[in-house]
Protein backbone atom coordinates (compact mmCIF):
# COMPACT_ATOMS: atom_id res chain seq x y z
CA UNK A 1 0.00 0.00 0.00
CA UNK A 2 1.45 3.66 -1.13
CA UNK A 3 0.45 6.13 1.60
CA UNK A 4 2.26 9.64 2.21
CA UNK A 5 2.10 10.27 -1.70
CA UNK A 6 2.83 13.43 -2.93
CA UNK A 7 2.35 14.15 -6.66
CA UNK A 8 6.08 14.77 -6.95
CA UNK A 9 7.84 12.41 -9.38
CA UNK A 10 10.21 9.18 -8.29
CA UNK A 11 13.16 10.06 -11.53
CA UNK A 12 15.02 6.73 -12.15
CA UNK A 13 18.38 7.04 -14.05
CA UNK A 14 18.54 3.73 -16.29
CA UNK A 15 20.32 1.84 -18.63
CA UNK A 16 19.37 -1.45 -20.20
CA UNK A 17 18.72 -4.48 -19.29
CA UNK A 18 19.19 -4.24 -15.11
CA UNK A 19 17.21 -0.81 -14.94
CA UNK A 20 14.52 -2.22 -16.82
CA UNK A 21 13.86 -5.48 -14.71
CA UNK A 22 14.67 -3.00 -11.43
CA UNK A 23 11.48 -0.64 -12.99
CA UNK A 24 9.30 -3.71 -13.00
CA UNK A 25 10.14 -3.77 -9.50
CA UNK A 26 9.64 -0.19 -8.81
CA UNK A 27 5.91 0.01 -10.47
CA UNK A 28 4.79 -2.66 -8.02
CA UNK A 29 5.83 -0.28 -5.27
CA UNK A 30 4.54 3.28 -6.49
CA UNK A 31 2.01 4.03 -9.02
CA UNK A 32 3.83 3.99 -12.40
CA UNK A 33 2.29 7.62 -13.52
CA UNK A 34 4.42 8.93 -10.80
CA UNK A 35 7.65 7.44 -12.16
CA UNK A 36 9.50 9.75 -14.48
CA UNK A 37 13.06 7.24 -16.64
CA UNK A 38 15.98 9.30 -17.92
CA UNK A 39 17.39 6.80 -20.09
CA UNK A 40 20.84 6.57 -21.97
CA UNK A 41 21.53 7.28 -25.33
CA UNK A 42 25.26 6.78 -25.04
CA UNK A 43 24.49 3.14 -26.91
CA UNK A 44 22.76 4.78 -29.91
CA UNK A 45 23.82 3.15 -33.13
CA UNK A 46 22.69 3.25 -36.50
CA UNK A 47 23.01 -0.07 -38.24
CA UNK A 48 21.75 0.12 -41.94
CA UNK A 49 20.78 3.46 -41.27
CA UNK A 50 18.32 2.85 -38.78
CA UNK A 51 18.24 4.49 -35.61
CA UNK A 52 17.94 1.77 -32.91
CA UNK A 53 18.11 3.31 -28.89
CA UNK A 54 18.69 -0.02 -27.61
CA UNK A 55 18.09 1.16 -23.37
CA UNK A 56 15.81 2.72 -24.50
CA UNK A 57 13.92 0.09 -25.76
CA UNK A 58 14.70 -2.78 -23.65
CA UNK A 59 13.15 -0.22 -20.79
CA UNK A 60 10.05 0.13 -23.44
CA UNK A 61 10.09 -3.45 -24.09
CA UNK A 62 10.20 -4.80 -20.82
CA UNK A 63 7.58 -2.63 -19.09
CA UNK A 64 5.14 -2.90 -22.16
CA UNK A 65 5.63 -7.27 -22.03
CA UNK A 66 7.07 -7.61 -25.66
CA UNK A 67 10.66 -8.49 -23.89
CA UNK A 68 12.25 -11.66 -24.56
CA UNK A 69 12.72 -11.96 -20.93
CA UNK A 70 15.52 -15.00 -21.39
CA UNK A 71 17.86 -12.51 -23.54
CA UNK A 72 16.78 -9.48 -21.35
CA UNK A 73 16.20 -7.50 -24.70
CA UNK A 74 14.32 -7.65 -28.29
CA UNK A 75 10.68 -8.29 -28.83
CA UNK A 76 9.55 -11.71 -27.76
CA UNK A 77 9.57 -14.92 -30.04
CA UNK A 78 11.41 -12.06 -33.46
CA UNK A 79 12.23 -13.45 -36.22
CA UNK A 80 15.08 -12.26 -38.39
CA UNK A 81 14.08 -12.49 -41.96
CA UNK A 82 14.60 -9.06 -42.89
CA UNK A 83 18.54 -9.04 -41.54
CA UNK A 84 18.62 -12.87 -43.13
CA UNK A 85 17.65 -11.53 -46.62
CA UNK A 86 19.83 -8.48 -46.31
CA UNK A 87 22.66 -10.64 -45.23
CA UNK A 88 21.97 -12.95 -48.39
CA UNK A 89 22.36 -9.61 -50.37
CA UNK A 90 25.88 -9.09 -49.04
CA UNK A 91 24.97 -6.66 -45.98
CA UNK A 92 27.38 -6.52 -43.54
CA UNK A 93 24.98 -6.99 -40.60
CA UNK A 94 26.24 -7.83 -37.16
CA UNK A 95 23.74 -6.20 -34.92
CA UNK A 96 21.03 -8.63 -34.67
CA UNK A 97 17.55 -6.93 -35.48
CA UNK A 98 14.45 -8.49 -35.51
CA UNK A 99 11.59 -7.98 -37.60
CA UNK A 100 9.14 -6.64 -35.20
CA UNK A 101 12.11 -4.71 -33.77
CA UNK A 102 13.03 -3.14 -37.29
CA UNK A 103 9.43 -1.53 -37.28
CA UNK A 104 9.96 0.20 -34.24
CA UNK A 105 13.22 1.45 -35.74
CA UNK A 106 11.53 2.25 -39.18
CA UNK A 107 9.06 4.59 -36.79
CA UNK A 108 11.76 5.81 -34.89
CA UNK A 109 14.19 6.68 -37.81
CA UNK A 110 11.34 8.25 -39.68
CA UNK A 111 10.58 11.03 -37.70
CA UNK A 112 13.72 11.94 -36.57
CA UNK A 113 14.70 12.26 -40.35
CA UNK A 114 11.30 14.61 -40.11
CA UNK A 115 12.89 16.56 -37.53
CA UNK A 116 11.38 15.55 -34.81
CA UNK A 117 13.02 15.51 -31.12
CA UNK A 118 14.07 11.91 -29.81
CA UNK A 119 12.17 12.77 -26.87
CA UNK A 120 9.12 13.35 -28.97
CA UNK A 121 9.44 10.17 -30.94
CA UNK A 122 10.58 7.78 -27.87
CA UNK A 123 7.10 9.98 -26.13
CA UNK A 124 4.92 8.48 -29.16
CA UNK A 125 6.55 5.22 -29.30
CA UNK A 126 5.81 4.52 -25.81
CA UNK A 127 2.00 5.51 -25.79
CA UNK A 128 1.29 3.52 -28.64
CA UNK A 129 3.01 0.32 -27.24
CA UNK A 130 1.02 1.49 -23.24
CA UNK A 131 4.28 1.87 -21.68
CA UNK A 132 3.00 2.51 -17.76
CA UNK A 133 5.39 5.31 -16.71
CA UNK A 134 7.28 8.38 -18.28
CA UNK A 135 10.81 7.33 -20.62
CA UNK A 136 12.42 10.17 -21.60
CA UNK A 137 16.04 10.16 -22.82
CA UNK A 138 18.65 12.12 -21.09
CA UNK A 139 19.10 14.25 -24.24
CA UNK A 140 18.04 15.27 -27.32
CA UNK A 141 21.35 15.74 -28.32
CA UNK A 142 23.89 13.19 -30.32
CA UNK A 143 25.90 11.90 -27.10
CA UNK A 144 28.05 8.49 -28.05
CA UNK A 145 29.97 6.55 -26.09
CA UNK A 146 33.19 5.66 -27.30
CA UNK A 147 35.46 2.80 -26.07
CA UNK A 148 39.39 3.10 -25.93
CA UNK A 149 41.19 -0.09 -26.66
CA UNK A 150 45.18 -1.16 -26.48
CA UNK A 151 43.89 -0.57 -30.66
CA UNK A 152 42.61 2.27 -30.53
CA UNK A 153 38.66 3.84 -30.20
CA UNK A 154 35.60 2.48 -31.22
CA UNK A 155 32.56 3.20 -31.32
CA UNK A 156 30.50 1.20 -28.44
CA UNK A 157 28.38 -1.19 -29.95
CA UNK A 158 31.28 -2.46 -32.03
CA UNK A 159 33.14 -2.97 -28.77
CA UNK A 160 29.95 -4.47 -27.18
CA UNK A 161 28.00 -6.45 -29.99
CA UNK A 162 30.57 -6.89 -32.81
CA UNK A 163 33.64 -7.65 -30.73
CA UNK A 164 32.25 -9.20 -27.75
CA UNK A 165 32.91 -6.91 -25.06
CA UNK A 166 36.42 -8.83 -25.18
CA UNK A 167 38.51 -5.64 -26.21
CA UNK A 168 40.03 -4.75 -23.14
CA UNK A 169 38.77 -0.53 -22.06
CA UNK A 170 41.25 1.60 -21.40
CA UNK A 171 39.03 4.87 -21.50
CA UNK A 172 35.50 5.48 -22.16
CA UNK A 173 34.58 9.31 -23.52
CA UNK A 174 30.78 10.67 -24.45
CA UNK A 175 31.13 12.15 -27.75
CA UNK A 176 29.01 15.70 -27.81
CA UNK A 177 28.71 15.41 -24.15
CA UNK A 178 29.74 18.76 -23.24
CA UNK A 179 27.09 20.67 -25.72
CA UNK A 180 24.51 17.98 -24.33
CA UNK A 181 21.52 19.81 -23.05
CA UNK A 182 18.34 17.71 -20.77
CA UNK A 183 15.97 16.56 -22.91
CA UNK A 184 12.55 18.00 -22.03
CA UNK A 185 11.27 17.17 -18.90
CA UNK A 186 14.94 15.83 -17.59
CA UNK A 187 15.48 19.26 -15.35
CA UNK A 188 11.64 19.09 -13.84
CA UNK A 189 11.94 15.64 -13.21
CA UNK A 190 15.27 15.89 -10.98
CA UNK A 191 14.44 19.57 -9.66
CA UNK A 192 10.78 18.51 -8.83
CA UNK A 193 11.75 14.64 -7.88
CA UNK A 194 10.44 13.36 -4.36
CA UNK A 195 13.15 10.88 -4.88
CA UNK A 196 15.76 10.00 -7.23
CA UNK A 197 16.99 6.84 -7.37
CA UNK A 198 20.00 5.01 -9.75
CA UNK A 199 19.52 1.55 -10.91
CA UNK A 200 21.41 -1.25 -10.71
CA UNK A 201 23.11 -0.72 -14.36
CA UNK A 202 26.30 0.33 -15.39
CA UNK A 203 27.51 2.62 -13.78
CA UNK A 204 30.31 3.31 -16.48
CA UNK A 205 28.58 2.52 -19.73
CA UNK A 206 24.71 2.95 -18.83
CA UNK A 207 24.72 5.55 -15.74
CA UNK A 208 27.60 7.85 -16.67
CA UNK A 209 26.60 9.07 -20.33
CA UNK A 210 23.25 10.32 -18.49
CA UNK A 211 25.39 11.80 -15.92
CA UNK A 212 27.94 12.99 -19.03
CA UNK A 213 25.16 15.70 -19.97
CA UNK A 214 26.41 18.68 -17.70
CA UNK A 215 23.41 20.22 -16.25
CA UNK A 216 22.00 16.34 -15.26
CA UNK A 217 25.49 16.13 -13.53
CA UNK A 218 24.61 19.66 -11.97
CA UNK A 219 21.61 19.17 -10.74
CA UNK A 220 22.13 15.91 -8.85
CA UNK A 221 24.88 17.50 -7.70
CA UNK A 222 22.88 20.13 -6.06
CA UNK A 223 19.75 17.76 -5.06
CA UNK A 224 17.67 18.65 -2.91
CA UNK A 225 15.56 15.22 -2.94
CA UNK A 226 17.10 11.93 -1.61
CA UNK A 227 19.53 10.42 -4.33
CA UNK A 228 19.79 6.38 -3.81
CA UNK A 229 21.67 4.08 -5.74
CA UNK A 230 21.66 -0.15 -6.23
CA UNK A 231 25.07 -1.63 -6.18
CA UNK A 232 24.93 -3.87 -9.75
CA UNK A 233 28.38 -5.56 -8.75
CA UNK A 234 27.40 -8.09 -5.86
CA UNK A 235 29.97 -10.56 -4.58
CA UNK A 236 32.73 -8.97 -6.93
CA UNK A 237 31.11 -9.88 -10.03
CA UNK A 238 28.37 -8.19 -12.09
CA UNK A 239 25.67 -10.01 -12.97
CA UNK A 240 25.72 -9.89 -16.97
CA UNK A 241 27.85 -7.61 -18.83
CA UNK A 242 31.29 -6.45 -18.35
CA UNK A 243 30.77 -4.43 -15.96
CA UNK A 244 33.33 -5.70 -13.47
CA UNK A 245 36.58 -6.20 -15.93
CA UNK A 246 35.48 -2.56 -17.10
CA UNK A 247 35.83 -1.24 -13.31
CA UNK A 248 38.78 -2.92 -13.09
CA UNK A 249 40.87 -2.19 -15.87
CA UNK A 250 39.51 1.31 -15.68
CA UNK A 251 41.26 1.58 -12.26
CA UNK A 252 38.25 1.06 -10.06
CA UNK A 253 37.35 -2.09 -7.61
CA UNK A 254 34.91 -4.23 -8.85
CA UNK A 255 33.08 -4.11 -5.78
CA UNK A 256 29.92 -1.90 -4.44
CA UNK A 257 32.57 0.66 -2.71
CA UNK A 258 33.96 1.13 -6.04
CA UNK A 259 30.63 1.95 -6.95
CA UNK A 260 30.34 3.93 -4.00
CA UNK A 261 33.60 6.24 -5.24
CA UNK A 262 32.34 6.51 -8.76
CA UNK A 263 28.89 8.09 -7.48
CA UNK A 264 30.73 9.89 -4.72
CA UNK A 265 28.80 13.24 -4.10
CA UNK A 266 26.29 12.48 -6.02
CA UNK A 267 23.97 9.84 -3.74
CA UNK A 268 22.96 9.81 -0.47
CA UNK A 269 22.40 5.55 -0.13
CA UNK A 270 24.02 3.08 -1.68
CA UNK A 271 22.08 -0.53 -1.78
CA UNK A 272 24.66 -3.37 -1.05
CA UNK A 273 24.09 -6.69 -1.12
CA UNK A 274 23.65 -9.56 1.85
CA UNK A 275 27.32 -11.09 0.51
CA UNK A 276 28.72 -7.37 0.51
CA UNK A 277 27.38 -6.37 4.01
CA UNK A 278 31.41 -6.58 4.98
CA UNK A 279 31.93 -3.44 2.56
CA UNK A 280 29.53 -1.40 4.30
CA UNK A 281 32.03 0.94 6.05
CA UNK A 282 34.08 1.54 3.19
CA UNK A 283 30.79 2.52 1.37
CA UNK A 284 30.36 4.97 4.12
CA UNK A 285 33.77 6.43 3.86
CA UNK A 286 32.87 8.13 0.90
CA UNK A 287 29.95 9.84 2.68
CA UNK A 288 27.14 7.34 1.80
CA UNK A 289 24.96 5.54 3.61
CA UNK A 290 24.88 1.94 3.04
CA UNK A 291 21.70 0.05 2.89
CA UNK A 292 21.90 -3.52 2.86
CA UNK A 293 19.39 -5.93 0.93
CA UNK A 294 19.05 -9.15 -1.01
CA UNK A 295 19.68 -7.29 -4.10
CA UNK A 296 19.37 -10.05 -7.12
CA UNK A 297 16.39 -9.38 -8.80
CA UNK A 298 15.25 -13.10 -9.89
CA UNK A 299 11.83 -12.87 -10.26
CA UNK A 300 9.06 -10.30 -9.98
CA UNK A 301 8.94 -10.88 -5.80
CA UNK A 302 13.08 -10.51 -5.59
CA UNK A 303 12.11 -7.26 -8.16
CA UNK A 304 10.19 -5.20 -5.68
CA UNK A 305 11.63 -6.52 -2.61
CA UNK A 306 14.60 -4.48 -3.96
CA UNK A 307 12.53 -1.96 -5.25
CA UNK A 308 11.07 -1.22 -2.09
CA UNK A 309 14.80 -1.09 -0.44
CA UNK A 310 15.65 1.60 -2.47
CA UNK A 311 12.49 3.66 -2.25
CA UNK A 312 12.23 3.65 1.51
CA UNK A 313 15.94 3.85 1.89
CA UNK A 314 15.23 7.51 -0.55
CA UNK A 315 11.83 8.08 1.55
CA UNK A 316 9.76 7.82 -1.11
CA UNK A 317 7.29 5.17 0.71
CA UNK A 318 5.67 5.14 3.87
P1 LIG B 1 22.48 -2.97 -20.26
O1 LIG B 1 22.42 -1.53 -20.69
O2 LIG B 1 21.49 -3.83 -20.95
O3 LIG B 1 23.86 -3.52 -20.24
O4 LIG B 1 21.97 -3.00 -18.80
P2 LIG B 1 22.23 -2.13 -17.50
O5 LIG B 1 23.46 -1.31 -17.57
O6 LIG B 1 20.96 -1.47 -17.14
O7 LIG B 1 22.42 -3.32 -16.49
C1 LIG B 1 23.58 -4.10 -16.49
C2 LIG B 1 24.01 -4.22 -15.06
O8 LIG B 1 22.92 -4.74 -14.31
C3 LIG B 1 25.16 -5.17 -14.89
O9 LIG B 1 26.26 -4.46 -14.37
C4 LIG B 1 24.63 -6.20 -13.88
O10 LIG B 1 25.57 -6.53 -12.89
C5 LIG B 1 23.42 -5.51 -13.28
N1 LIG B 1 22.40 -6.44 -12.87
C6 LIG B 1 21.73 -7.30 -13.68
N2 LIG B 1 20.88 -8.05 -12.95
C7 LIG B 1 21.03 -7.64 -11.66
C8 LIG B 1 20.42 -8.04 -10.41
O11 LIG B 1 19.59 -8.94 -10.35
N3 LIG B 1 20.81 -7.36 -9.29
C9 LIG B 1 21.76 -6.37 -9.32
N4 LIG B 1 22.08 -5.78 -8.18
N5 LIG B 1 22.35 -5.99 -10.48
C10 LIG B 1 21.98 -6.62 -11.61
CA1 LIG C 1 23.16 -0.49 -22.46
Amino acid sequence: MIRGVTASPVTVLAGGVGGARFLQGVIDVVPPDRVVVIGNVGDDVEPHGLHVSPDLDTVLYTLTGWIDETQGWGVRGDTDRALERARELGADAWFWLGDLDIGLHLARTEALRRGEPLSAVTARLAERLGLPLRLIPATDDRLRTMIDTPDGEIEFQTYYVRHHHADRVTGIRFDGAELARPAPGVIEALRDAAAIVVAPSNPLISIAPILAVPDVRMLLASRSAPCVAVSPIVGGRALRGPAADMLESLGHEASPAGVAAIYAGLIDVLVIDERDADLAERVEAHGIRPVVADTIMRDAASRERLARAALDAAGAIA
